[in-house]
């Protein structure tokens, strides 16, 4: 068996190369240069080993002869284990070789040499979490003392005999550089030969990097034309949108890897990577300070949002509303056409679009976070609370941008590795309220609460969320997805000043879903809701409206008292009213069984957006929005059966309640459907939650009764 052993300049390579093999030494070269090649043989246990020192790194770069040296060692005489001579007094930096060799995907042995200078300097290396970090056995050295260097030789042979259980692992170096490794694979692929000896993913990476030696190798290879443009390709667009190039994004990859799993793993780590990015993470990742500071991020995005937003929104509600005028205008009046287009169509579509700017800038937001590596930072230190409900901090962007729509937080999911993990994150994240079920609240919160408390029962429906979500992770992780979460890296990259270019490209990329949801999905489903509350066309009236209006002629009022009656009664005997009323009484024990609202839940169901344009249709109070006062009057004025008031604060909370947890929107379960790959999962997620939202409904309000609350 052959052991290669690597490490940077001073590690102590040489004492281990002595510790282990003595005498038994001899000096040749390497072929075809200069660089001297040192090689021992030694016996133990039965294995007749050779040992090979390379030459002293610190990367595994085509820049110097030593460095392709050593990786062509590595790379073509294969051998059956390499040892990485670390120097731990100087972690951070020594391991940016070991990353190199864990993208080679060679079997690897991290010897933590000089730790006796480490524990000096009062270094605590948690060596169980991180060699499971970092996919590789960690063996603690003193090569002067030759401590631990038959335990490097287990390591060894361990790892040739495949008795390591450790998962390997690769740094990822962030989303964009990734989209475009896999692009390069796909053609690399193609190449049987060539990815029979390298790695595809390392190649890949490799030629972004503008390795040389790798550049020459594609160049013999039959589809060099198509790898190298596609390579030039990827190379511009993430210069163009990272603002650096490849090279300086992989390398800050690395770095920002073993950062983070130092972080997790390392205490008082002495850093030698003193840069800005250190100096701003002792305040930003700071024990005591560092979930202040996030949950002040947290609120300026939110306020950002929201005041940036207004009046963009009320922008694009007028505009909307004079389209429907004037085409409406264009319309015959009165036609079954007109009604579909100006209030089908034009209204339902113009009430998804007026959240545009609200969605846009919220990951606008969310954009400057992730690229200048802030959000790295607050998924660092979410970590560990994270851990606690069975979920990884990955897990948490996802369910932030969940609280803007759940459609797009959904997809970004894909930064999960481990499976379980990821769907328990998918199937929890409707609970964040997205911006859709916004309006709601502050309809029914402007019926029924006073100004005073309106801010708080806001804020308590968007924690209850958050707490269900938590507690729903809880469960499934104990009961669907058993097992300990996946270790991973939290990386923690570099800070970086993002380019606006590439805050406007993700931003898009977040927002163009929304938009696309309400292109296709909500467009269909405002023409359906639109169908069922509008035919028949012309029900059996109660009275003849036609003749009683013409006779009001000049009595403005009773006519529009008339309009207003034969608009509800059109309603009542409509498709939808027969709906509302057949499900209603599912409704009774949360106190909110009337047909109207359960027709807007049934509307919610294609997208939340749409209940509070169908309860204004149905309350025939016209154009309404969420701030509408003769919406929230007629609200408040509405009687049961027995005479008694519908709606009380409770009833309102409940509701609320039900509309934050029931079913997610069509969009979403189709979001769901795709990223888990099948029909389980959503059908899950639309069941489940919607029983939730009973339960959770059904206490609130027969404890509030109990209560004497309502
Ligand atoms: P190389 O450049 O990687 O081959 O490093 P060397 O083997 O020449 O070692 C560099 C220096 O570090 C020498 O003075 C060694 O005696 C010393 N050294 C190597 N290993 C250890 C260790 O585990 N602890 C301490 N304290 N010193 C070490
Ligand atoms: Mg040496």
């Amino acid at each position: 068996m052959t052991i290669a052993l690597a490490g940077n300049p001073n590690s102590g390579k040489t004492t281990v190369f002595n510790a282990l093999t003595g005498m038994h030494q001899h000096v040749g070269n390497y072929p075809g240069v200069t660089v001297e090649k040192k090689e021992g043989e030694l016996k133990y246990k039965d294995y007749e080993i050779t040992v090979v020192d390379l030459p002293g790194t610190y990367s595994l770069t085509a820049h110097s002869i030593d460095e392709v040296v050593a990786r062509n060692f590595v790379i073509e005489e294969k051998p059956d284990a390499v040892i990485d001579i670390i120097d731990s007094s100087n972690l951070e930096r020594n391991l940016y070789l070991a990353t190199q060799f864990m993208e080679l995907g060679v079997p690897l042995v991290l010897a933590f040499n000089m730790s006796d200078i480490a524990s000096k300097q009062g270094l605590e290396i948690d060596k169980v979490k991180l060699s499971e970090l970092l996919g590789a056995p960690i063996v603690f050295t003193v090569a002067t003392k030759k401590i631990g260097i038959n335990e490097l030789l287990d390591e060894a042979i361990n790892l040739v005999e495949k008795k390591t259980t450790i998962r390997r692992t690769t740094p990822s170096y962030g989303k964009e550089v990734e989209e475009e490794i896999r692009k390069i694979e796909d053609l690399l692929v193609k190449d049987k030969d060539l990815i029979q000896k390298y790695p595809s993913r390392w190649l890949a990476a490799k030629l972004l990097e503008g390795d040389s030696e790798v550049i020459k190798k594609i160049k013999e290879s039959k589809y060099s034309d198509e790898i190298i443009k596609q390579v030039e390709k990827s190379t511009a667009h993430l210069t163009n949108i990272l603002g650096d190039t490849p090279e300086a994004i992989i390398a800050d990859g690395r770095y920002g890897f073993i950062s983070g799993a130092c972080s997790e793993a390392v205490k008082r780590t002495y850093e030698v990577r003193h840069t800005t990015s250190d100096k701003i993470d002792t305040v930003l990742v700071n024990r005591i300070l560092g979930l202040p500071i996030f949950l002040g991020v947290m609120w300026l995005v939110f306020k950002f949002t929201f005041a940036a937003s207004a009046p963009l929104c009320d922008w694009l509600d007028a505009g909307m509303g004079w389209l429907g005028d004037k085409i409406g205008g264009l319309l015959p009046e009165g036609s079954a056409i007109q009604s579909l287009i100006v209030d089908g169509i034009i209204g339902g579509v113009g009430s998804v679009l007026s959240f545009v700017p609200i969605i846009f800038l919220l990951f606008l937001a969310m954009a400057a976070l992730e690229d200048s590596g802030y959000m790295a930072r607050a998924a660092f230190i979410m970590d560990k609370l994270m851990h606690k409900i069975g979920l990884h901090g990955r897990s948490f962007i996802p369910m932030l941008l969940g609280f803007g729509c759940n459609l797009p937080a959904i997809m970004a999911t894909r930064t999960i590795e481990d499976r379980k993990d990821r769907i328990v994150t998918i199937l929890v994240n409707p609970f964040m309220s997205c911006g859709a079920r916004l309006p709601v609240y502050t309809l029914f919160i402007g019926a029924f609460f006073p100004k005073k408390i309106a801010g708080n029962v806001l804020f308590s429906l968007y924690l209850l969320g958050i707490v269900v979500a938590i507690i729903m992770a809880k469960i499934f992780r104990r009961f669907l997805f058993k097992g300990p979460a996946a270790p991973f890296v939290m990386e923690l990259p570099p800070y970086r000043v993002p380019t606006i270019k590439g805050l406007l490209i993700h931003m898009w990329e977040r927002g163009a879903v929304y938009l696309k949801k309400a292109g296709t999905i909500i467009f269909a489903g405002c023409v359906l809701v639109w169908f069922l509350s509008n035919f028949p066309w012309n029900p059996q009236y109660s009275k003849d409206y036609d003749t009683l209006i013409e006779q009001a002629q000049g009595n403005e009022e009773l006519i529009t008292q008339l309009n207003n009656q034969q608009t509800f009664e059109k309603l009542e005997k409509s498709y939808a009213g027969k709906l509302g009323r057949a499900i209603a009484p599912v409704f009774r024990p949360l106190g909110f069984d009337d047909w109207k609202v359960t027709v807007g839940l049934v509307g919610g169901f294609i997208a939340k957006e749409i209940v509070v344009g169908t309860l204004g249709t149905l309350h025939s109070v016209g154009e309404a929005d969420e701030e509408s006062e003769s919406l929230r009057q007629a609200l408040q004025n509405e009687i049961r059966p027995d005479g008694s008031k519908m709606y009380n604060p409770l009833v309102a909370y409940a509701l609320m309640v039900f509309v934050l947890l029931y079913i997610p929107c069509v969009a979403t379960i189709a979001v769901i459907k795709r990223e888990t790959n099948s029909w389980r999962w959503p059908i899950f997620a639309a069941f489940y939650s919607t029983l939730i939202a009973w339960i959770v409904s059904f206490v609130i309000y027969q404890g509030g009764r109990f209560l004497g609350l309502g």
